[in-house]
């Protein structure tokens, strides 16, 4: 297998901080965090994960935050997002016109450059330290 360009891997870990920042911050004090597509409700990194509203890992859409919340391993992963049940929560907590332009944002390649990731990962870690220290979590 090539060898991973600095950028590819500059992508890889940027999202692997918004992900623990977006469980983070939704966790309560004790550090838990509810799936918004079932019951399910755990410790922010055992089995939870951050899962897209609308795939397209690609696209302008795959750090847009407005469209990324927390889940379990099961609704993201075995149910492939549950995206019906993802729809409902959407139109529940986020206007009409976040769900509009995400599904605009999904038809839109977005390069990222490295200096950008570089500035990303270092704010995402701040918010993963600041959401730490606040709930006094691990
Ligand atoms: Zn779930």
């Amino acid at each position: 297998m090539a060898k991973k360009s600095p950028k590819e891997r500059a992508k890889k870990k940027a999202w692997t901080l918004l992900s623990q920042a977006i469980r983070l911050e939704a966790a309560d004090v004790d550090g838990y965090v509810q799936c918004i597509t079932c019951d399910h409700r755990a410790f922010w990194n055992r089995g939870m994960q951050a899962g897209h509203f609308i795939d397209g890992r690609m696209n302008a859409i795959l750090f847009d935050e407005r469209g990324i919340h927390p889940q379990c391993m099961g609704c993201n992963v075995m149910l492939n997002g549950r995206k019906d049940s993802y729809f409902v929560w959407m139109e529940a907590n986020m206007t009409r016109d976040v769900i509009d332009d995400l599904m605009v944002q999904k038809r839109k390649i977005r390069q990222f450059t490295l200096e950008e990731l570089d500035e990303m990962i270092a704010e995402y870690a701040a918010r993963i330290k600041k959401a730490k220290a606040e709930k006094g979590i691990e």
